[in-house]
């Protein structure tokens, strides 16, 4: 079931879209404020987000922007009428699509159903990548290194997706704990380390000279591919 976050600060109107949502088969949360919204949006990773922009303190366009900096989860601007400003900034900071208060409930369930689409279709592009001659399938859950089948466990294969998805940039352990043990579980960096030494066994010619995943010293681990 696909999870919506909600963000706004009149109760009534959350309270309207979360019933609206829930009829149409969406599960729904709900925050009023930004930085529950930024927590909310961190821990449960919902599949798309309403965001009011006019909240208390920390403003709509502020959070998304936040958000922006570690999710591309779609998210859609609820937007004043009168402050058309306001949709172009929203767009610029990240936001898929608005919609003008008051709106019909209709229209807004028809945006959020659009853009739950574009976001599967942009995940499933992604199904399968290849760097740096391995070949890492998501739907089949295979990887192939140098056109050979490496049989990886889990947390391994979690790892090395995590890794090729940020290609070129370091992951922090912190980071890397989050993408692949989770939020909730309460795991010491090390078991990171401990991972991405039998990953490399699997997958570098040399594992004691890692050429694909590579330490970045201080700041964690980083998947280099040539192409
Ligand atoms: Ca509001």
């Amino acid at each position: 079931m696909q999870r919506v976050l909600i963000v706004e600060d009149e109760t009534s109107l959350a309270e309207t879209l979360a019933v609206n949502l829930k009829a149409e088969g969406y599960r729904t949360m709900t925050a009023s404020d930004g930085p529950s919204a930024l927590d909310l949006a961190a821990a449960e990773r919902p599949d798309l987000i309403i965001l009011d922009i006019m909240l208390p303190g920390m403003d709509g366009l502020a959070v998304c922007r936040a958000i922006r900096k570690s999710s591309e989860v779609p998210i859609i601007m609820l937007t004043a009428k009168g402050r058309e400003v306001d949709k172009v900034i929203g767009l610029e900071v990240g936001a898929d699509d608005y919609v003008t208060k008051p709106f019909g409930m209709l229209e807004l369930i028809a945006r959020v159903r659009a853009a739950l689409r574009r976001s599967a279709g942009g995940a499933a592009k992604q199904d399968v990548m290849e760097a740096g001659g391995v070949t890492l399938d998501r739907e089949r859950h295979s990887v192939m290194i140098d056109g050979s089948p490496v049989d990886l466990r889990p947390r391994e294969f979690g790892l090395l997706a995590a890794l090729m998805e940020n290609k070129g940039k370091p992951m922090s352990r912190e980071k890397l704990l989050q993408r692949v043990w989770g939020e909730d579980e309460y795991i010491d960096q090390n078991t990171v380390d401990v991972h991405v030494r039998r990953l490399r066994e699997k997958i570098e010619k040399d594992p004691g000279k890692p050429e694909r995943i590579v330490t970045i010293r201080g700041a964690g681990y980083k998947f280099q591919g040539r192409e």
